[in-house]
C-alpha cells in the first residue's frame, strides 16, 4: 500500500485521481476543452472568418484550416503592434512570449496569457504527483539553472520574453515549487540577474552553502544541466574561496546580485575546505552531482529529443543518481506529463493532458506529402486529415497541431511524434523530431534524429580515444557542386585544442581517427535517398569541420543576445543559409576539415 504524500497544499495522490479522471474520459474532456475554448473565443477576428455554426470537433475541422506560424504572424504581429481589439482571443494579449526559433535564427512571437500559466502548473503537479511516489522530497530545496531573458516592451506596449521568464515571473511559480517543497535555493536577484553567466555562478554558490539541503537538481533541459557542471569545472576553486572568506567574487558586477549574495555569505572555512577536498578527489570529476548534493534524489530536465546527446555527460556527473526527464510542451502551450518517471529517459513518454488544449495528429505518412510545400512556406494545398487524441494508434508516428487557450487554432507545432501507448484513454506520446529540421540536397531525406544517431555513433570511435563530442551541429553546403552535408564538431580533448589550421604538427593519429569519425558519419545516415545520392555522386562527400573550444558558447552567446533564455535554449542541430550570424561564427572557427571516402 502507497504511503499517502501530503505536500503542503496540495495532495499528490488526490491530484493523480483527478489526473485519472480526466484522463479515463479524453475524449468527452478534449470536447469540451475545445467548446470551452470557441466560445470563449466566439468573437473574435480570426473565428468570425471561418463562421462555424457550432463547436464541435467535426464541425471546427471542416471550417478551420491547419496553419503555420507563418500564416497566423499577420495575426499576432497586429496584438504585438498593439491592436486592442479581439483578433485571435477575446481577452486581450498582455504578454507575448518568444519562442527558441533556434533553426531560423530568429525569435517567434507566440501569445502568452494566464491560462499557459495555469496549465504550465497543472503540468508541474501531475508529474511531481508521480515522481512523489517514487521519490518522496521532504523539506528540501533545488538546484534550479533557470534564468529569465531579457524583457523587453514591443512597440504596441505589451511585455515580451521567453515563455519560461513568463512562467517564472508568475505568483504562482513560487507557490507551486514551495508546495512541492523544493523551492530553488537561489534568490530572485539571481534567477532574474542581467547576465546568466553571473546568475549560474551564483547558483552554483547557493547550492553549495546549502549543500545538505539540496535534494532535486533541475532545469528546463538538460543542457543547461550540463553547461552548469562543465562550468563548476573551469570555477570551483574561486567558489570554495567565496565559501571561504564570505565574500563574493568580482567577477560578479550585478549590484542586485551582489546585495544579494551578501546577505547569504558568511565565512565558512571548513565547508570550503570539504568541498576543495572533494573535487581534488574526483577521477574526471565523475559522480561531482551527488558528492556535491549528498541528499540530492534525482536530475531532472526534459532529457529527450535535442537532449539526449548531453546524456552521456549527464550519467558521469550524477553517476547513480536517477535521471528523470520533465514534461513536453513548448512556448506555444504544454501537451504531456512524464507519468512513467522511471522509465529511463530515452524512453521517457509523456500523456496528454487533455484539458489544457485541444489537440489533433496528423498521420506522418500524410504529412510527408505536403513537406515540400511546407518548407516553400506557402499555404498548404493538399489538406492532410489530421485524428483525434483518442484515436491515434500505438506505433504511428504524427505531425502534432495545437489547439489552446492563447489564440492558437490549429496550429501546426512541428514536432514529430510516436504513440507509445495509453494511460487510460489519453496517448502516451514519445518526442521523435522537429519535423522541419530535415538536412535534403536531392531525394534524401534526413532528421535531427537521424543526424543524432549519425554522431552518437561516429562518437563512439572518437571516444576510444577519450575524444568527447561536446556539441554540434550541421548544414547543407550547396555552395559545391553536387551539395553536401556539413557536420561541425566540438571536441574536448586537449591536442584538438591545439590545433591551428596553419599549424603541421598536427597529430596524425588524431587525424585518422576523425578521418574515420566522418567517414563512419556519411556511412550513418541510412536513408534511401542519402545513400542512393551518395553512390551516384548526386550528393558530394560529407565533411567534419571541426570547431575551436567555446564555438558553441558564442553561439548560446549570440542566441542569449537575441533575447532567447538559456534556459530554453537548444543548440541548432542544423543552420539555415538565413542564420548568417550563426554561420558567420561557425566557419570563423573552423579549425580542421575532413572529407568522407566512404562512397569511393
Ligand atoms: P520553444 O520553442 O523554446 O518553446 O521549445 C519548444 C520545443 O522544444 C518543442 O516544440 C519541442 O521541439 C522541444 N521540446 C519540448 N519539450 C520536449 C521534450 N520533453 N522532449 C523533446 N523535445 C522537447
Amino acid at each position: 500500500m502507497l504511503e499517502k504524500k501530503m505536500v503542503d497544499d496540495f495532495d499528490s495522490e488526490e491530484f493523480i485521481q483527478e489526473f485519472d479522471l480526466l484522463t479515463k474520459d479524453a475524449e468527452r474532456v478534449q470536447k469540451e476543452t475545445l467548446k470551452k475554448i470557441l466560445e470563449d473565443n466566439r468573437d473574435t477576428e480570426y473565428l468570425q472568418k471561418w463562421r462555424m455554426e457550432n463547436t464541435d470537433p467535426e464541425t471546427y475541422r471542416n471550417c478551420v484550416p491547419l496553419v503555420t506560424h507563418n500564416d497566423l504572424e499577420p495575426y499576432i504581429l497586429r496584438i504585438v503592434d498593439g491592436e486592442t481589439t479581439p483578433i485571435l482571443t477575446n481577452k486581450p494579449i498582455t504578454t507575448i512570449s518568444l519562442s527558441s526559433g533556434t533553426t531560423q535564427g530568429r525569435p517567434k512571437f507566440v501569445p502568452f496569457n494566464d491560462e499557459l500559466v495555469d496549465t504550465t502548473m497543472q503540468i508541474y503537479k501531475t508529474s511531481f504527483s508521480f515522481r512523489n511516489r517514487l521519490f518522496p522530497v521532504r523539506n528540501g530545496k533545488a538546484l534550479q539553472f533557470i534564468y529569465s531573458s531579457k524583457q523587453f516592451k514591443t512597440k504596441g506596449g505589451l511585455a515580451a520574453g521567453t515563455a519560461t521568464t513568463n512562467v517564472y515571473r508568475s505568483p504562482q511559480f513560487k507557490n507551486t515549487m514551495n508546495s512541492m517543497q523544493t523551492p530553488c535555493c537561489s534568490p530572485d536577484e539571481v534567477i532574474f540577474g542581467p547576465d546568466f553567466h553571473q546568475s549560474l555562478y551564483c547558483h552554483l554558490l547557493c547550492a553549495l552553502i546549502n549543500r545538505d539541503e539540496i535534494q532535486v537538481i533541475s532545469s528546463t533541459f538538460a543542457h543547461s544541466i550540463v553547461h552548469a557542471f562543465r562550468t563548476f569545472e573551469q570555477v570551483w576553486e574561486d567558489l570554495c574561496t567565496d565559501i571561504r572568506d564570505g565574500v563574493l567574487n568580482s567577477r560578479i558586477t550585478a549590484p542586485s546580485i551582489r546585495t544579494a549574495m551578501a546577505k547569504l555569505l558568511e565565512p565558512n572555512p571548513e565547508l570550503a575546505e570539504m568541498i576543495k577536498n572533494k573535487c581534488l578527489s574526483l577521477t574526471d570529476w565523475y559522480r561531482l552531482i551527488p558528492e556535491l548534493f549528498p541528499n540530492a534524489m534525482y536530475v531532472y530536465g526534459i532529457m529527450t529529443g535535442s537532449m539526449e546527446p548531453y546524456l552521456k555527460k549527464l550519467r558521469h556527473y550524477a553517476g547513480d543518481l536517477p535521471l528523470l526527464s520533465s514534461d513536453y510542451g513548448s512556448s506555444e502551450g504544454w501537451i504531456g506529463a512524464n507519468v512513467n518517471p522511471n522509465l529511463p529517459p530515452e524512453r521517457s513518454t509523456y500523456a496528454v493532458l487533455p484539458n489544457i488544449g485541444y489537440f489533433e495528429f496528423i498521420p506522418l505518412k500524410e504529412s510527408a506529402v505536403d513537406v515540400k510545400k511546407q518548407e516553400d512556406e506557402s499555404f498548404l494545398c493538399v489538406e492532410p486529415k489530421p485524428v483525434g487524441l483518442t484515436d491515434v494508434k500505438v506505433g504511428e508516428e504524427y505531425e502534432i497541431v495545437v489547439t489552446n487557450f492563447a489564440g492558437l487554432y490549429r496550429y501546426r507545432l512541428g514536432d514529430v511524434v510516436k504513440v507509445m501507448g495509453f494511460y487510460n484513454s489519453t496517448p502516451e506520446l514519445q518526442f521523435v523530431c522537429r519535423r522541419n529540421l530535415v538536412l535534403n540536397i536531392n531525394i534524401d531525406k534526413n532528421t535531427e534524429k537521424d543526424l543524432q544517431l549519425a554522431v552518437e555513433a561516429a562518437g563512439k570511435l572518437a571516444a576510444k580515444e577519450r575524444i568527447e563530442v561536446v556539441d554540434f551541429t550541421s548544414i547543407v553546403d550547396m555552395s559545391t557542386d553536387p551539395g553536401h552535408y556539413v557536420i561541425f564538431w566540438e571536441l574536448n580533448n586537449e591536442i584538438i585544442n591545439k590545433y591551428n589550421i596553419d599549424d603541421d604538427n598536427n597529430d596524425e593519429g588524431i587525424s585518422r581517427l576523425l578521418s574515420e569519425c566522418c567517414n563512419c558519419l556519411d556511412k550513418s545516415f541510412v536513408d534511401a535517398g542519402y545513400v542512393s545520392s551518395r553512390k551516384v555522386r548526386a550528393i558530394g562527400p560529407l565533411e567534419l569541420r571541426v570547431v575551436k573550444r567555446g564555438t558553441f558558447q558564442k553561439i548560446l552567446d549570440h542566441f542569449i543576445g537575441q533575447g532567447s533564455a538559456f534556459s530554453q535554449y537548444k543548440t541548432p542541430r542544423c543552420v539555415g543559409p538565413s542564420n548568417v550570424h550563426v554561420l558567420q561564427i561557425l566557419s570563423n572557427n573552423v579549425v580542421e576539415k575532413y572529407f568522407s571516402t566512404a562512397f569511393g
